[in-house]
């Protein structure tokens, strides 16, 4: 199309970055089971359990944490994560809700019990998105392979064209299966067999369904069980300071940076911390706060507060 569409914090930081500023900090969301749910500014490498208790704490005793939206997401593993340039949002729910529960499904236990129970329906590639596109994605098909227990090679490839929105898992499947993470495990398996997706030239033509076909984000947030907490927050009056960074060095596409401070250093925001590898594609890391650079190990650099 001619078209390179950014989203506004990224044209932001494109200004920024053409005035010569580094990116250091990251806007985002604090959604669910918090007391004051918000949008905050948030210096890189502050750690989720700081940006939850900044936001009044949880307001349920036992919790997980949902880093990025209810359908493409991720469970934390532990709150001591730090925030990175990609770091979106977070959300806290209840260990048993809906979207907690569907992400951490043993992945071999989701392949056996998708060899059980798909039904063959086809309502995981009616609704697919990227199908209604005119991709050649069938996910219904990718079951249906996995079924047979014979993973037929071509058929296996499409899931490459998958997007991981989670529609098929969260509103399309009648037997609560997913499709999506399926299709991710075998991406992760392509990938490591080093195969890719070879276009085939063709026009894509949209499905003549796809207008009828789209879901209403209402009803998807009714199914998923998280229209309770679209408080549409405001941006955080306060100014957020982390008492500690952890400041990875790979956030980015590419290789990952090279530190350039050791412990014991001081630091100021806006310092260089990490420096693109000689000759290779990546991407600079600097100081997110002023402080004192406490470690640089396993790929961190751990800044404590001044
Ligand atoms: S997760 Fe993949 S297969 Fe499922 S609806 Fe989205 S794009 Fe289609
Ligand atoms: S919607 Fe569910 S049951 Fe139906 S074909 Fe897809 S995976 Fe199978």
């Amino acid at each position: 199309m001619g078209v390179v569409v950014c989203n506004v914090e990224t044209v932001f930081n494109i200004a920024g970055a053409m005035k010569g500023s580094a990116v250091t900090d990251r806007y985002m969301t604090v959604a669910g089971e918090v007391a004051n749910p918000m949008v905050v500014k948030v210096p890189l490498g502050s750690l989720v359990s700081e940006v939850i208790e900044f936001a009044g704490g949880p307001t349920i005793p036992d919790f997980r944490v949902i880093d990025g939206g209810p359908l493409m997401g991720r469970v934390l593993t532990d709150t001591d994560r730090p925030i990175t340039k990609t770091t979106s949002g977070i959300i806290v729910l209840p260990p048993d809700h809906n979207v907690v529960t569907g992400k951490i499904k043993d992945p071999d236990k989701l392949r056996r019990l998708t060899r059980v129970v798909c039904c063959q329906c086809t309502r995981c590639t009616d609704l697919c998105p990227r199908s209604l596109l005119g991709h050649q994605l069938r996910p219904h098909m990718l079951m249906r392979s996995l079924g047979k227990n014979m993973e037929h090679a071509e058929i296996r490839k499409e899931a490459l064209l998958c997007s991981e929105c989670g529609i098929c898992e969260k509103f399309a499947c009648p037997m609560m299966i997913s499709p999506r993470e399926v299709n991710a495990q075998i991406k992760r398996e392509l990938a490591k067999e080093n195969v890719r997706w070879q276009p085939s030239g063709k026009e894509l033509k949209n499905h003549p369904f796809r207008e009828l076909r789209q879901v209403p984000t209402s009803r998807l947030m009714q199914r998923l069980d998280v229209a309770r907490y679209d408080t549409h927050p405001e941006l955080a009056e306060r100014e957020f300071k982390p008492s500690v960074v952890k400041i990875a060095l790979h956030q980015h596409i590419g290789a990952p940076a090279v530190a350039t401070v050791t412990e014991g250093d001081p630091a100021k925001k806006g310092d260089l911390v990490g420096e693109v590898p000689e000759g290779a594609l990546g991407a600079k890391v600097n100081a997110s706060i002023d402080g004192t650079v406490l470690s640089v190990a396993s790929g961190v650099v751990t800044i404590k507060a001044k």
